[in-house]
């Protein structure tokens, strides 16, 4: 991640410049280093030993993060859903296109793709009613 254009989490400040701050290595945070300085030298309860980011926004972060991450899995699910049931029609329009080739009374089933098509669209749905839950 690039510091610069971040927002201090001190002074809630741009961060303009490379040599004016630095990520806090306990938690990530972006910081002026002058201003990491004046916090570590009254740091408040449950601040980060490090660069002493109040608690507060210690678990505004985390759960940000964590908002992140269900988003992302829950889209990775609907998207895994939606592929499945592209192949699931492909499946479906081989077996009937392959039917027709065949000639009357054979059934030509393209069950690979049916089956994977469904497995995929259960497996998207039970992902996203997974992240969705938590
Ligand atoms: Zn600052
Ligand atoms: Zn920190």
């Amino acid at each position: 991640m690039q510091l610069v254009g971040q927002s201090c989490v001190h002074c809630q400040q741009r961060i303009s410049r490379d040599l004016d701050g630095g990520f806090c290595q306990h938690c990530g945070c972006a910081t002026h280093s002058v201003c990491q300085q004046r916090a570590v030298a009254t740091p408040s309860e449950g601040a980060c030993p490090a660069c002493a980011v109040p608690r507060a926004i210690l678990e505004e972060r985390a759960e940000a993060e964590e908002t992140r991450i269900r988003e992302s899995q829950s889209r990775e699910g609907l998207h895994l859903a939606l592929m499945g049931f592209a192949v699931l029609v492909g499946g479906l329009l081989s077996t009937i296109c392959c039917t027709a080739a065949a000639g009357a009374g054979q059934l030509v089933i393209a069950s690979g793709a049916i089956l994977g098509g469904v497995s995929m669209i259960v497996a998207g749905f039970v992902r996203n009613a997974r992240s969705g839950r938590q």
